[in-house]
């Protein structure tokens, strides 16, 4: 059991890549606080404490860490996948692709933290994307900016604080299966008038290997981030995209 004796905090647990890391977590023996803003999504976690969390809401955020103490393992899951290109971009999305993507990662880490260097170290993960600094792809402006936005945040915290044991990486998935992506991909189907199936496929397409990435994939590289076995790794962008990068 790789997480054994770690504790570990995962927001957007409800479903998709936050739902699988908190089995896998559970599974590799770490006690597991499992937090989303939708807490009917969290019902059947039955081995896992559930709490509440909207992670734009500062004082919400403050108060969880207060309750809870230190921890060894932070997974910022939480974000938001604005379409549209920069003309399409308003600013009430804007402000709230930043308040989810961005924002809500600096008052979590600037909330946790403390208790993490109690505790003489810890894992932070940081969920990005292959579109951000990496890759720019049509139609996420927003979506792109914050998260190139998350990688600037992850490399400056490791930069603070290597010294003083906390890792803190960014995970950079291309496509990947969740709830969410059946709804954007529904969205768009009806905003071009085709199928289901055709923008599905188009998703698809995108991936060199020609399959979507799977929320179990994600989990095991955060597993992965979140353990011993990652000593060595701070500060990295860590992609996993089916070979869209290529
Ligand atoms: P999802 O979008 O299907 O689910 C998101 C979860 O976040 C839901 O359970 C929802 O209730 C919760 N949530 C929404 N607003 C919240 C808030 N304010 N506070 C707390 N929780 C909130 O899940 P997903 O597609 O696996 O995406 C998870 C993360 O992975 C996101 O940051 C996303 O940008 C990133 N990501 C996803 C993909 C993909 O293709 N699915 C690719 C790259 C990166």
């Amino acid at each position: 059991m790789r997480l054994q004796d770690k504790t570990a905090l995962v927001t957007a647990s409800g479903q998709g890549i936050g739902r699988a890391t908190v089995e896998r977590f559970l599974a590799e023996g770490a006690t597991v606080i499992a937090t989303d803003i939708d807490t009917s999504l969290l019902a059947d976690l039955e081995d896992a404490q559930v709490y509440r969390l909207d992670v734009t809401q500062r004082a919400d955020i403050a108060e969880l860490a207060r309750e809870l103490g230190g921890l060894d393992i932070l997974f910022n899951c939480a974000g938001m996948v604005p379409g549209g290109s920069i003309l399409e971009c308003n600013d009430a999305t804007w402000e709230h692709s930043y308040a989810l993507n961005v924002t809500a990662m600096f008052h979590m880490i600037q909330a946790f933290l403390p208790g993490m260097l109690n505790r003489g170290g810890g894992s932070i993960i940081n969920m990005a994307s292959l579109a951000s600094s990496i890759k720019g792809i049509p139609n996420r402006f927003a979506y792109g900016t914050t998260k190139a936005a998350v990688i600037g945040l992850t490399k400056s915290v490791a930069a603070d604080f290597m010294t003083q044991g906390i890792r803190c990486n960014a995970i950079c998935p291309g496509t990947v299966e969740s709830p969410s992506l059946h709804q954007r991909i529904e969205a768009q189907a009806q905003q071009q008038e085709r199928d289901h199936s055709a923008v599905f496929q188009d998703f698809i397409d995108r991936q060199p290997m020609g399959r979507l990435g799977r929320p179990e994939e994600i989990a095991a590289l955060a597993t992965f981030l979140a353990s011993d076995e990652a000593a060595f790794i701070t500060g990295t962008t860590q992609l996993i995209d089916g070979g869209w990068a290529n």
